[in-house]
């Protein structure tokens, strides 16, 4: 018999690597899915409005000047370097993501030149040759400001590109020097991200953004939807964190459903059930990060197991559903999923108290909310609501740490499974390639790397700030807030909302 610590291979297949892999239980695809569909055009990396209109006039002007693509790669990266530094001196801008490559800008500021040249060479404020245009690229040609044409950057069509360049001109007239005076970049505040509301670009946004009369089910209908409600949240209620404030209102609050301007939009209930949905995501990521990360060395799935169980209570899985907070009834909602009494329990047990509450919630939502919570197609699938809701009512009468451990070997069982749906070989060297930080060999598992766990985002805050950025919301202390900056839709959103 061998001894399994010292068999390597078999490499008859090539040599295999492991790398950490994103979504070890492939559990976040509906929400991150419902996510895209309802705010196209918006990412978590495309927090800023000025980027999107000040990379419609680089292309242009890459046009004007005949500039190949290296030449407008240095065009690009100049520029942002340009803007990001007169945001930086023109001040803190509350409820606005910091303008790209600030921090590694900023302390440029306390001379009296920056030198453009430098700060815009790949690697210093931003990695790619491209500066910070590919993470908004997709959007940009979604809303058809800018595109890839054959392999240089191109102006969307049908823009105000007269009106566009007279606001962000001065930009690339400060692009083209290789230093330039801080007084000038003060000279120049306009051309700050915070300019962009009041500017001919700013308009040129919001109209590309928000369409009223588009059809609702269209990517500018569904974006418009999901810009109303948050503007009509932000009037109604105080947000000062769109993705931490915003929460509880969409998940639970009855008067959004009632509202005039929320009611009628399909985006409310959409929101509602992929936000609900979203706690049981993070309630895998949590439990199974948390497993995972107390390996050590060597361990075997039942010692792995035993680590889950003992941090839940000794009852049946009944008498553990009972304790759990309620969820109230389909049309008056219960904030069973902010329960302090589920959020101060240990990150095991806290999981699990979260994934039954997400299962009790299957039947006992409204059936437009359901829909989004969990897609008829998913019912029933390993890890979904209804198959927690199943797998509870099984197991009902048996203890919840004999539960547990069952539980533990499905997640590894299934880790194994999804990281070998992912592996690929590497093109040029054949090297097999699996993404896991678990691996399991005859029983045996060891780890790699740490696990996060977390939240999947919902472009809340990105989206917020672009509002902010795009004039349609400001972030503000007003009479109703005592003292604490909230948004607030600005009264050109207030026509959006009537
Ligand atoms: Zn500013």
């Amino acid at each position: 018999m061998s001894d399994l610590n010292t068999v390597v291979g078999p490499y008859w297949g090539g040599r295999q690597v492991r790398h950490a892999g994103r979504y070890p239980l492939s559990v976040e695809r509906h929400v991150v899915s419902q996510v895209a569909h309802l705010v196209p055009g918006v990412t978590a990396v495309t927090p800023n409005a000025r980027y999107f209109t000040l990379h419609a006039v680089i292309a242009d002007e890459v046009k004007r000047r005949g500039l190949v693509a290296a030449e407008a790669q240095q065009l690009m990266r100049r520029a942002e370097v340009v803007m990001a530094a007169i945001t930086v001196a023109h001040g803190p801008h509350p409820g606005m993501s910091a303008a790209h490559g600030a921090d590694r800008i900023r302390p440029s500021l306390n001379t009296d030149v920056i030198d453009v040249a430098a700060l815009s060479e790949p690697g210093s404020y931003a990695k790619s040759k491209w500066g910070f245009w590919g993470p908004y690229r997709g959007s940009e040609t979604l809303l058809r400001l800018t595109h890839w044409e054959s392999t240089n950057i191109a102006a969307g069509a049908d823009l105000p590109l007269r009106a566009l360049r007279e606001a962000l001109e001065p930009v690339i007239h400060l692009a083209r020097r290789d230093r330039v005076e801080v007084s000038t970049l003060l000279d120049n505040a306009r051309c700050c991200i915070c300019g962009c509301a009041d500017a001919a670009d700013g308009a040129l946004l919001r109209d590309r953004l928000v369409s009223p009369n588009a059809d609702p089910m269209s990517n500018a209908g569904r974006r418009t939807a999901t810009i109303r409600m948050m503007l009509r949240i932000f009037e109604l209620h105080e947000i000062a964190s769109a993705t931490r404030d915003m929460w509880p209102v969409v998940a639970y609050d009855k008067e959004i459903l009632d509202d005039p301007i929320c009611g009628p939009l399909e985006a409310t209930v959409a929101w509602r059930g992929v936000v609900l949905r979203s706690r049981s995501v993070r309630a895998w990521r949590d439990l199974w990060a948390e497993l995972v990360n107390t390996i050590g060395g060597l361990t075997t799935v039942a010692g792995l197991a035993d680590t889950f169980a003992a941090s839940l209570p000794d009852q049946t899985v009944a008498t553990y559903m009972d304790g759990l907070p309620d969820t109230g009834s389909r049309n008056a909602l219960l904030p069973a999923e902010e329960d302090d009494s589920v959020w101060g329990r240990p990150v095991l047990d806290r999981s699990l108290a979260l994934l039954f509450i997400g299962g009790a919630r299957v039947g006992a939502l409204s059936d437009r909310v359901a829909a989004y919570f969990e897609d008829p197609s998913e019912a029933q699938q390993e890890l979904t609501p209804s198959w927690v809701a199943a797998r509870a009512v099984e197991w009902q009468r048996r203890s919840v740490r004999d539960f547990a451990h069952w539980l533990t070997g499905v997640l590894v069982a299934r880790s194994q499974r999804i990281a070998l749906r992912k592996a690929s070989f590497h093109k040029t060297t054949g090297t097999f390639r699996v993404p896991e930080r678990v691996f399991v060999r005859d029983g045996l598992l060891f780890r790699d790397s740490y696990e996060s766990g977390g939240e999947v985002g919902f472009r809340w805050n990105p989206l917020a700030s672009v509002l902010v950025g795009a004039g349609l919301s400001h972030f503000t202390t007003d009479d109703n807030n005592h003292g604490k900056a909230v948004f607030r839709p600005t009264s050109r959103a207030m026509e959006l909302l009537t």
